[in-house]
């Protein structure tokens, strides 16, 4: 009755002229409560010329004067010709306005402000307030002299007493001088916000960048730089490398012999970083004298032209990503690091102003930068989180591949990113390296050698890699005449740290009646090389690997893989760096092995006849399966089990991000990110983790003394397939990872 009163007094008294809706089920209750969450995404997202500037937002107005604030900030929009969103809580007296800008507009900057001035100058005449939910940052702080009134220089002398060389939150909300640029770069803190009418002109940072990217080479005033879209061929391949996806294709069911690159010795390693110079570009030196640049720097991703230009105008400078709500993972690394430089909106700032020339190139190849960068471990959390979806990690990994162009890889990168040509190397010796694995003293010199942490559990490498195995099965044979194949795609840790996870899904999709095709010359994914920057390397695995795919796919197979981390990089990552037809190809039927058998599931193709198993599980979504957006299929499948009971575990990053975990200078930080979970699994009432991500599984393990399982090792036991195996690996205690 009291809901019928108010809306009778809108409609009468108020003049609200409005279609209601009584929502009395629990659906349509729960449907209107996301409806905030559900409009933001689709409003930002929106790709096109106008967007959603949130400059004059989040509002605080008297409820009993919500009506008449929202009619006269319409009228403000109109006034100053802008269209806008509006939506409110009006029960709190909170609104949220975005008007939608021309990104072209030359007097853009100039309109900001003149809406911003207009709208926050009516809420305040009408005591309303500024920043009720989100606070106050570097835009609404010209505003604050004018909300606090004679609060405000009370506010001064109490910062000017804690904080008196202003180094806590430089520029906001007290600040005597609202006059700076819109971008800055000060005292290494990215200050984000358009904060006088003396700014660059935004029409002027469309067209550099459509020159830029879109080919133009265009000789700057300096006449120093240029950037020049897409990357050069490799420069400076081992002898091993130099392999075309035309002569891989030649071989395309070859056996072991014809391997190029898997059990050939490891090259000698460097004693310094690797250097790679742009073939043919004259060096000249880096302004602060510590490394030379290439003269010509270009993009290393495959960039469509004006998709750089658009990544970077996507991001509003909302910091949505800068939260740790629980029912967000958001950014791993801001949850526990909460500075700017640590936000993903900071690697967007960061590529805004070098593209707009508020830093200068040469800025992309500075240790800051990187340094800044190196704070993205490419989990793509925020890309799927953020409402206008901006692919910071395709940011990150631009500026890292221009970094490591002009200074080449760190040593421990360099090995990381080559572990596969180690393990084939040492698989030689293989009772040697396991020992010296376990061996705290040869662990140490390795930290001191590599900066691998010598606390970090690590895997227990086999003499016989997996593709060895299928190589002896021929499983490299396409059986051209099954109507149900698969191309399975191994990677590194499966292939020689896991075989027993490889045979597991070949018995189990073999136990569907699938012919599972391993082709040997497959290589690594090439994700820790994306992640740290070494693009030719992960462009030359990417071309092998999507040659091989692609025929695969050509020919009726679906690619599916174990590992979480390639099966993204295949479908995010390679269109990006390989562009071309077969790269889409190949993304677009590559899956999670989980996700490919919940499909079957789906399709009520599943075998059910399981084996009952007594096990409680707390299962873990990696990262990067969940930036597949596909659900949790592990789970989904493994509650099929009789006796088989899944907890999920907290909602959170385990924080071993790909190779990020393994540094030591990273081990901590890794812990703490993972806490959460490794916490809970203490619980005495799980037996076991799973997840599908190896790098998980060697976090999680660390933790604890409680194995952690792929689901598919959990799958083959409960059909039989892996008679012992469960009991094996429920044993704890070892200083190697059993599972
Ligand atoms: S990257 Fe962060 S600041 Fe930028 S739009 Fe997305 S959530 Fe907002
Ligand atoms: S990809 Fe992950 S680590 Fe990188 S900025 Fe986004 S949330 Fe942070």
């Amino acid at each position: 009755n009291e809901l019928r009163a108010i809306l009778e007094s809108l409609r009468n008294y108020h003049h609200f002229d409005f279609a209601t809706r009584w929502a009395t089920n629990e659906e349509e209750i729960a449907t209107l409560w996301r409806l905030a969450r559900v409009t933001q995404p689709v409003i930002r997202r929106a790709n096109y010329r106008f967007r959603p500037l949130p400059v004059a937002d989040d509002l605080f107005i008297p409820p009993e004067s919500i009506g008449a604030c929202v009619s006269r900030l319409q009228g403000i929009l109109r006034q100053h010709d802008v269209a806008g969103s509006i939506y409110c809580h009006v029960g709190d007296g909170v609104i949220h306005l975005q008007p939608f800008f021309d990104m072209q507009d030359p007097q853009l900057l100039h309109k900001m402000k003149q809406v911003a001035d207009t709208v926050y100058g009516h809420v305040l005449n009408c005591g309303g307030g500024i920043g009720p939910t989100r606070g106050c940052g570097l835009s609404r702080t010209p505003y604050m002299k004018q909300q606090w009134g004679e609060v405000y220089p009370v506010f001064q002398k109490i910062k000017r007493a804690f904080d008196p060389l202003n180094i806590l939150n430089p520029g906001k909300i007290i600040e005597d001088d609202c006059t700076d640029d819109i971008w800055k770069f000060t005292q290494g803190r990215i200050l984000v916000a358009f904060r006088s009418d003396n700014l660059a002109n935004v029409n002027g940072e469309h067209n550099l960048v459509s020159q830029a990217i879109g080919g133009i080479q265009q000789q700057k005033p300096t006449g120093e730089l240029l950037i020049r879209e897409g990357h050069q061929d490799d420069h400076g391949p081992q002898p091993a490398d130099r392999e075309s996806p035309k002569d891989v294709s030649a071989s395309f069911q070859g056996d072991l012999s014809s391997q190029s690159s898997l059990d050939r010795p490891v090259p000698a390693l460097p004693l310094t970083s690797h250097r790679q110079d742009v073939a043919g570009s004259v060096s000249n030196e880096h302004p602060d004298g510590s490394a030379p640049l290439p003269r010509i720097l270009e993009t290393q991703l495959d960039w469509q032209p004006n998709l750089v230009a658009d990544a970077v105008a996507r991001c509003t400078g909302c910091g949505d990503c800068r939260i740790n709500e629980s029912q967000m993972r958001m950014c791993p690394l801001f949850r526990v690091l909460p500075v700017e430089e640590s936000s993903p909106r900071s690697k967007a700032t960061l590529m805004r102003a070098v593209l707009t020339e508020t830093l200068p190139l040469q800025s992309l190849t500075a240790e800051d930068f990187r340094k800044i960068c190196d704070l993205c471990v490419h989990c793509h959390s925020c890309r799927i989180e953020c409402s206008a979806q901006v692919d910071i990690p395709l940011l990150a990994s631009e500026a890292k591949a221009a970094y490591t162009s002009a200074h080449g890889t760190s040593l421990s990168d360099w090995i990381l990113n080559r572990i596969d040509r180690l393990a084939a190397f040492a698989s030689r010796f293989t009772p040697l390296v396991n020992w010296g694995l376990a061996n705290r003293q040869t662990r140490w010199l390795l930290e001191k050698l590599t900066g691998i942490s010598h606390v970090r559990k690590l895997p227990r490498l086999h003499a016989v890699s997996f593709l060895h195995r299928a190589a002896r099965r021929k499983l490299y044979r396409l059986d051209q005449g099954s109507s149900k194949k698969v191309v399975f795609f191994v990677d590194v840790y499966a292939n020689w740290f896991d075989p027993a996870l490889a045979e597991a899904l070949v018995a189990v999709m073999s136990h569907h009646g699938f012919s599972v095709f391993v082709p040997l010359q497959q290589r690594p994914a090439g994700t820790a090389a994306i992640a740290s920057g070494d693009m030719n390397l992960a462009r030359r695995n990417a071309r092998v690997n999507v040659a091989i795919l692609a025929e695969a796919v050509r020919q009726g197979c679906e690619v599916i893989t174990t590992e979480p981390a390639a099966a993204l990089t295949i479908i995010q990552e390679y269109p990006q760096i390989v562009d071309d037809e077969d790269s889409r190809l190949v993304a677009k039927h590559t899956h999670d092995a989980g996700a490919f058998l919940l499909t079957l599931l789906d399709n009520e193709e599943l075998r059910t006849d399981f084996q009952p198993l007594s096990l409680r599980l707390g299962y873990h979504l990696p990262c990067r399966l969940r930036a597949m957006e596909v659900g949790q299929p592990a789970c989904e499948l493994l509650k099929l089990i009789p006796g088989v009971e899944v907890k999920e575990l907290p909602n959170c990053c385990s924080g071993m991000a790909g190779t990020f975990g393994i540094k030591a200078e990273n081990f901590r930080t890794s812990l703490r990110i993972g806490w959460p979970i490794i916490n809970s699994l203490r619980d005495p009432e799980i037996h076991a983790a799973v997840t599908e991500c190896s790098a998980c599984r060697i976090q999680l393990e660390q933790g604890t003394t409680k194995p952690t399982l792929h689901p598919i090792k959990v799958l083959a036991a409960a059909y039989g397939l892996w008679p012992g195996g469960m009991q094996k690996l429920l044993q704890p205690g070892s200083p190697f990872l059993l599972s």
